[in-house]
């Protein structure tokens, strides 16, 4: 909290002292300070005292900044049975999709190119933000931000461009009743089967490459070069991880060339790559100017 008198304060402060209030608030209530904000932001008097602020005298900030504080303690003391588009469940994780999304997906409404898939034996986060838990089939999702995990469709703004076309998932998220979305978990998931199932080429290209380059391959060469002893053992666990993301870098391309696949789509089609999972296992490959490949830890220079 500032020490100065809120007659004292700009805007820059007023901002800071709502950020700093709305922390306390969410401290003090089992809501998270996204979810206590923007319900206290559903009421006219915040924005209108926000705008007005520049123009208050010090005995009307000192007034106005009370009823702030009245209004949002107020709202902080429940939670609405209603989305506020506070953006919290979208930045846990991106949504999971259920076959009830197939028309979503074949109407590119949720265009191909916005999708990945998570393969069987990779980790998933799920959107009640518990420990992440290895799958045992596949799931289609929705892309995140690589740095930050939320799903790339939520806009800085806190909403969903895709708000009409929302995927299941989202439609059954309600924060203020974890019923409606427990009562999706166990249910089937949207596979790549699903997706292409009337492209022959495809699906065929996309089970050689798992009969080929299942993620466990890469998973187990990688725990060796973790447990391996000795210089020999290391060199040879090296090389085969070396020798496992080469395979599946070339797999990808030439199937890409051959079928004509866009870029932007391998990841639904294919998976992320495996030069993008080894990052997973505190590696990367980087590739020499006469094509050779070697294994460094992530972040070596
Ligand atoms: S699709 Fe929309 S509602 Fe669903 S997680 Fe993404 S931004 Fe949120």
């Amino acid at each position: 909290m500032s020490t100065k008198s809120s007659a004292d304060w700009d805007m820059q402060v007023l901002e800071r002292e709502w950020q700093t209030l709305m922390d306390e608030l969410a401290a003090a209530t089992s809501l998270s300070p996204l979810r206590v904000r923007a319900q206290a932001e559903i009421e006219s008097i915040v924005g209108e005292t926000f705008k007005a602020w520049p123009g208050l005298n010090g005995d009307g900030r000192v007034a106005a900044w009370a009823k702030l504080m009245t209004t949002a303690t107020q709202s902080s003391q429940s939670m609405l049975p209603s989305c506020v588009s506070c953006g919290e469940c979208c930045r846990v994780s991106s949504p999971t999709l259920h076959p009830d999304d197939l028309d979503l997906v074949r109407e590119q409404k949720l265009p191909w190119n916005r999708l990945y898939t998570l393969r069987r034996g990779e980790a998933a986060r799920s959107v009640s933000g518990a420990a992440p838990f290895v799958l045992d089939r596949e799931q289609v999702k929705i892309r995140e931000n690589s740095e930050s995990h939320h799903c790339e469709f939520l806009t800085e703004e806190r909403c969903c461009s895709v708000h009409i076309d929302r995927p299941l998932q989202c439609r059954a998220q309600a924060c203020w009743d974890p019923a409606q979305a427990r009562e999706l978990i166990g249910q089937p998931r949207l596979t790549r089967e699903d997706i292409f199932g009337e492209v022959p080429a495809l699906l065929e290209i996309i089970r050689a490459h798992e009969a080929r380059c299942p993620f466990p391959k890469l998973h187990v060469a990688c725990e060796k070069v973790a447990t391996a002893q000795g210089d020999e053992q290391m060199a040879a666990a090296v090389n085969e991880v070396v020798e496992v993301v080469a395979f599946e870098e070339v797999f990808r391309t030439e199937a890409a060339q051959r079928l004509d696949i866009p870029d932007d789509v391998l990841d639904l089609i294919f998976g992320r790559s495996f030069v993008e999972l080894v990052r997973l296992f505190g590696f990367r490959v980087d590739k020499g100017a006469d094509g050779s490949r070697t294994l460094v830890p992530r972040d070596a220079k």
